[in-house]
């Protein structure tokens, strides 16, 4: 391989590897943002756990509030028919205390399925409040990682550059202005003529492109323009 493809394929593979690194840093923000996403989710997963237990404690209280008042008014009718002299009002007397026993009765059996409901609801809390506490940790591990990672590829991508700039200097000025050029859009610039087809946009080349590639020049593809070379050229 003749000296001036030598420093121009070094330079590629260089610039080819800043071009990854680039591709890289530039996927982290999408992956930050959906490890931030998935945060918000299992904190508001748990939350609704927490909510729906709140919901039945306070269903508890009124219940609770509700037989107490009950109670009460049955202890102040039974207090009440003892001076009742009429029997009719009397009887009205016994009809709402039954009423309000009733009530009581519901009331209770209402309160035990929500007791049992709020057990339910705190043990799945406690599983709940245990595996979030486990993901909460390992998005966090990794949103860590990402951190990490766009740092490491930051020192890589400035080590690669100085290389890059060194490389570069090496490389025959016009050979290097067309490579610069071609390095701004998204192929490889200086490809390899595999027989007479171009190894960027697979275009046979004319003889001439193929005979000058062959001696060990560096021509443009007729078509695509990117460099090609060929092995076989001086080695
Ligand atoms: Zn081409």
């Amino acid at each position: 391989m003749n000296k001036l493809l030598f420093n121009l394929l070094a330079l590629q593979d260089v610039d080819m590897k800043i071009r990854a690194l680039k591709a890289r840093l530039a996927m982290l923000p999408a992956e930050r943002a959906a490890n931030e996403k998935k945060l918000v989710a299992v904190s508001a997963a748990l939350k609704a756990r927490q909510d729906q237990l709140k919901t039945t404690e306070v269903a508890i209280r009124t219940a609770e509030s509700e037989i107490a008042r009950l109670n009460d008014n049955v202890q102040k009718l039974q207090v009440n028919s003892v001076l009742v002299k009429k029997n009719n009002e009397y009887q009205a007397m016994l009809t709402e205390i039954q009423h309000n026993k009733d009530k009581i009765s519901d009331h209770e059996t209402k309160l035990l399925e929500l007791m049992e409901t709020a057990d339910a609801q705190c043990q799945q809390v406690k599983t709940e409040e245990k595996q979030s506490a486990a993901r909460i940790q390992s998005i966090k591990d990794e949103l860590q990682e990402f951190t990490s990672l766009e740092k490491e590829i930051k020192e890589q991508g400035r080590t690669l550059v100085a290389k890059s700039k060194d490389f570069a200097s090496r490389v025959e000025s016009s050979l290097l202005e067309r490579y610069t050029r071609l390095l701004k859009d998204s192929g490889t610039p200086a490809v390899k003529l595999d027989g007479e087809i171009c190894g960027n946009c697979r275009s046979k080349v004319t003889p001439q492109t193929r005979n000058a590639c062959r001696s060990g020049m560096i021509p443009n593809c007729d078509n695509c323009s990117h460099m090609l070379y060929c092995d076989t050229g001086n080695e």
